[in-house]
């Protein structure tokens, strides 16, 4: 593989771009959205420019690793040289499958398809194309950059051939690979969501304040951070459609979301991305500048 494809340069594909660019591999990162291209190439130089710094690479392969991206706004003019195309497009089933069905057409016979979605069904976006064996999902973690897991995960039809390609191919990007099957949530959401859900319920139920169930989580568990500030940085209207894909796809109460995640996400507190969630942010930053958004003991319901 030379040719990589990036579908959406948003948080997700300039992670992506970066680091099959500082590979060696040639990558065409593709949005409709002219502003979200010039955002992503300014944020992978920013990116390179803290890694220069650290002495992590030099100039001279920053310099290298940004001529290795092009870009583009329509996937027709980037597709039909790619040997893999990534779409980290905005999670929408629609848009997704409607994104497969033209990266289908427009890449080449031998190309494998993958999606960084969080939660859909790779069997289903699979099965909009005529080549399923060759659709798979590589499901990086957010910073890209930063984080070193790649969950891989095989539709029903997808191949042995294209799903060890796909394990060595992260390899090579420095990843450690995990490969696992295609059922609701995955591994990595099937576990966390409910935990954050949890947390919520704790709170909701006022068990305890904000701050307090985080510090249980971190101190205790030695999370890095805890569950409720997790959900602020994923965004609460994502976790919401990942408990929403868990509790279809398992008809299983269990995943039900708890009433206090809706009705925020309902209000627009999304988390980090709108400035307040659990915590409260300067927009678009990661610091918090009060927290938390209950205070301790009071009642949320
Ligand atoms: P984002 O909103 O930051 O970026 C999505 C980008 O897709 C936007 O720039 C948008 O313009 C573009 N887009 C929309 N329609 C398009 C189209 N038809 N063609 C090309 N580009 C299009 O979203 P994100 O957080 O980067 O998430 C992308 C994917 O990665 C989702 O499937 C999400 O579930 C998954 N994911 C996100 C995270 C995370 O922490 N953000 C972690 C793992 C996986």
């Amino acid at each position: 593989m030379k040719n990589i494809a990036v579908i959406g340069a948003g948080t997700m594909g300039n992670g992506i771009a970066h680091v099959f660019a500082m590979k060696g591999f040639e990558v065409a990162l593709i949005d409709i959205s002219k502003d979200s291209l010039q955002k992503a190439v300014a944020t992978i130089g920013k990116n390179l420019d803290r890694m220069v710094k650290k002495e992590r690479i030099t100039e001279e392969e920053k310099k290298n690793t940004l001529s290795r991206i092009s870009t583009f706004t329509t996937a027709k003019d980037a597709l039909p040289n790619a040997d893999l195309v990534v779409e980290a497009a905005t999670e929408n089933v629609n848009l997704k499958l409607k994104i497969f069905k033209e990266m289908d057409d427009y890449a080449p016979a031998h190309a494998i398809l993958a999606t960084n979605t969080s939660s859909i069904s790779i069997t289903k976006i699979a099965a909009v194309t005529s080549r399923p064996t060759q659709v798979i999902g590589m499901h990086f973690m957010n910073p890209v950059p930063v984080m070193k897991l790649v969950e891989v995960i095989r539709g029903y039809a997808t191949s042995d051939e294209v799903t060890d390609s796909i394990m060595e191919l992260s390899r090579k990007l420095g990843k450690v690979p995990v490969e696992v099957n295609d059922y609701p949530g995955f591994v990595a959401n099937r576990i966390l969501m409910p935990m954050i859900n949890e947390a919520i319920y704790t709170l909701y139920e006022s068990v305890a304040g904000v701050e307090e169930i985080d510090t249980v989580m971190r101190l205790g568990m030695a999370h890095p951070m805890g569950p409720l500030q997790l959900a602020d940085f994923i965004g609460l209207d994502v976790c919401l459609s990942i408990l929403h894909v868990l509790n279809d796809g398992f008809g299983n109460p269990k995943y039900a979301p708890c009433p206090l995640l809706v009705n925020m996400v309902t209000a627009g507190k999304l988390g980090r991305k709108s400035g307040e969630g659990f915590y409260q942010y300067t927009a678009g930053s990661k610091e918090l500048v009060v927290a938390p958004s209950f205070a301790k003991g009071e009642k949320v319901t």
